[in-house]
């Protein structure tokens, strides 16, 4: 074995939901070879070994909706109605900002997602390749697709997106829009049968306002999800951002067209946008992953306040202190966040066989002591700072948290510098 992470509760995360109480998990080459309780641990165990010192070792996050550049807008304009900060403030600066500044804000949410424990994320913006430099220079694996605003150019570019987006081992390509009111039918369907062609998700949001679900209706008399059931466009390959104003009949209509939907409920909140019914679809059976969505309106790109954020939000809104509970909430941010994204045969789980994205969470900490259950630790008392190592595809890329690949003060200063230009601090 190349590497093995050792001395820790390993939660698997597989079908069985097996911890190990005293274990650990064994790397060669890009996969996990082997796991066990310690007294297994074969000596000499491997070339390089962590020590998880008790922690919790698990799969890495997977962050299944972000724009990634975005990071360079944190807290710029907030608190004003969506479109009235994406007009006046996002999209006009958005326009000038140059591809290198887009690289830099990459780098910096990677790096930012690397210290919180994410091991995968999925990404729409503009400058794909970009995104997914800075993904493949950090060493995050990710999905990566182009998003266009008024979709003039988008089929074009869109096609050529896997051509451009290069040679990155742990990069694939997804189809992003911006919204269904945003699109004509024959971009929805051309966006549709691209994502077919290539094999790769459709990412889009839908029903994420009252605005968007009034104006679908109106132009075609249908809710969001009816109308793309009405273009075919509802498949397994199609990944719903935020899903908040769904009838009944849309989330049947999930269910049976196996949709995935990323919730995303701070951004969703920060907006003002709604309340996603999570528990109710997880009660019909549909994959539920989470997403942080933009640095810009959430904030942050830890999915460790998501899945806080997401327990919580649903046990207020239901009244119900038992309609999520914390299984549910690591799931989501792990194992069917690999499945939101078709990647589930490879990463989201400790398994044998599977790529060895890995995480380490630290419970050395003040507010980890006394602990009686990891998945409400991990929820409500860690935090992605607690993370003290991160394996992805076998490589070592972040360990006492340090970033092995790249200078974060360097890319900090650099994102400082395109931002003082704008008017920050
Ligand atoms: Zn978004």
């Amino acid at each position: 074995m190349d590497l093995v992470v050792k001395n820790g509760i390993v939660l698997t995360m597989n079908k069985g939901m097996e911890i190990l109480h005293q274990g650990w998990v064994g790397v060669d080459k890009e996969c996990i070879a082997a796991m066990g309780s310690q007294d297994t641990l074969p000596q000499p165990g491997a070339e390089t070994e962590i020590d998880a010192r008790g922690g919790i070792i698990m799969p890495g996050l997977v962050n299944c909706h972000t724009h990634a550049p975005m990071t360079l807008f944190r807290g710029l304009a907030c608190g004003l109605p969506p479109m009235a900060w994406l007009n006046r403030h996002v999209s006009p600066t958005d326009e000038r900002l140059a591809r290198e500044s887009v690289y830099m804000g990459s780098l910096l949410a990677c790096a930012e997602m690397i210290l919180s424990g994410t091991t995968c994320f999925c990404d729409s913006y503009r400058f794909g390749e970009e995104v997914a430099r800075a993904a493949s220079t950090t060493g995050l694996r990710a999905v990566v697709g182009e998003l266009f605003t008024g979709l003039a150019a988008g089929g074009d570019r869109g096609d050529t997106l896997p051509a451009r987006l290069g040679n990155h081992a742990l990069v694939t390509v997804a189809v992003g829009l911006p919204s269904v009111a945003e699109a004509s039918s024959g971009q929805l369907q051309g966006a549709a049968a691209l994502a077919g062609k290539h094999g790769v998700p459709l990412v889009m949001p839908v029903a994420e306002t009252e605005k968007e679900v009034s104006q679908i209706e109106k132009m075609h008399g249908r809710s969001p999800a009816g109308f793309l059931e009405s273009l075919g466009l509802l498949g397994p390959g199609l990944v719903a951002c935020h899903s908040i104003h769904l009838t009944e009949n849309d989330m049947a209509l999930y269910k049976h067209y196996d949709v995935k939907v990323v919730h995303c409920p701070e951004s969703d909140m920060a907006c003002a946008s709604g309340v996603a019914p999570i528990p109710r679809l997880l009660g019909r059976g549909v994959i539920v992953g989470l997403g942080t969505d933009a640095g810009a309106s959430n904030g942050d790109l830890d999915l460790f306040c998501e899945m806080d954020t997401a327990a919580k939000l649903h046990k207020v809104f239901a009244m119900d202190p038992e309609v999520i509970n914390a299984e549910t909430a690591v799931k989501m941010a792990t194992i069917n966040g690999a499945r939101v994204l078709g990647l589930d045969g490879i990463t989201g789980s400790l398994e044998t066989g599977k790529r060895a994205d890995i995480i380490v969470v630290d419970l050395s900490g003040r507010h980890l002591v006394p602990m009686y259950n990891p998945y409400s630790h991990l929820v409500y008392s860690a935090a992605g700072s607690d993370v003290a190592a991160s394996v992805i595809d076998g490589k070592l890329v972040m360990a006492d948290r340090e970033i092995k690949s790249m200078d974060l003060g360097t890319v900090m200063n650099g994102v400082r510098e395109i931002c003082r230009k704008k008017g920050a601090l």
